[in-house]
């Protein structure tokens, strides 16, 4: 095993995630917080055991997508909570793919949760709290200098590379993928997936039932939220 570099300052503190940087100029430490928030901080809880359950589940589907080609910022996981990372500059942009109609798009376009799509849609958020994460198109990243086209056109292939990986993997634990964001970032000039990819960030239902095992439960009040972020845990480790 190669050695850990020595944990130095925290650089950056987001939601759901402290980074700290190392004495390899090259890599972080990612620290996964219990803390959750949703509708840009005007809703705040903890969730039991999320940080340590986000950090394993990511680490379970970096593995998986780059086995199959997809590079990522992960590196390996070093304790319950830490993560240890190639350092990314991240690209200021928000990657949302979806399989089914939920969340913001049911909302936006008055149409039923849970209406299936007939080819998986990507769309683009510029990341800004402050402007509450505005969707955008293409032009925009490339027109304000986010992304260059070219970049633009890895992520949208990245992404849907993505989406079919770990659609497949979720199905065969009888998961459905409704959606998920991903955050992509440059490091020594290539394209790397990054962030995490856990129920913050994805919306799973159960195939059978349709039962909400991701966020949404903490988002909507649904209850039962650390038994959802457990038993999807339970089925992505199977
Ligand atoms: P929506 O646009 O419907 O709210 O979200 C679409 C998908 O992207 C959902 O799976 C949701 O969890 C994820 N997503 C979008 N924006 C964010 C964000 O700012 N933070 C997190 N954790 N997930 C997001």
């Amino acid at each position: 095993m190669e050695s850990t570099p020595q944990k130095l300052e925290m650089f950056y503190e987001g939601k759901a995630k402290k980074l700290y940087s190392t004495s390899d100029p090259d890599l972080v430490i990612a620290y996964f917080k219990d803390d959750a928030t949703a509708f840009d901080g005007a809703k705040r809880g903890t969730i039991e055991s999320k940080g340590a359950m986000n950090n394993r589940m990511s680490e379970l589907f970096f593995t998986l997508l780059e086995k199959s080609g997809v590079k990522t910022h992960f590196v390996r996981r070093l304790s319950d909570r830490e993560m240890l990372c190639k350092r990314l500059q991240i690209i200021p942009v928000e990657t949302v793919v979806r399989n089914l109609v939920a969340g913001s798009m049911a909302k936006r376009l008055g149409r039923e949760e849970g209406e299936p799509l007939p080819h998986p849609i990507v769309e683009y958020y510029y990341k800004s709290d402050a402007l509450h994460d505005p969707m955008i198109l293409g032009q925009h990243a490339i027109a304000f200098g986010w992304a260059t086209a070219a970049e633009l056109e890895q992520i949208d292939t990245l992404a849907l590379k993505v989406d079919g990986i770990l659609s497949k993997f979720l199905d065969q634990r009888g998961v459905t993928l409704v959606d998920f964001k991903l955050e992509f970032g440059r490091h020594h000039g290539e394209i790397l997936l990054g962030d995490e990819i856990c129920p913050d960030t994805c919306r799973f239902w159960d195939k059978a039932t349709r039962q909400k095992l991701d966020k949404d439960r903490f988002r909507r009040d649904l209850g039962g939220v650390e038994e959802a972020y457990h038993e999807m845990l339970r089925r992505v480790e199977s």
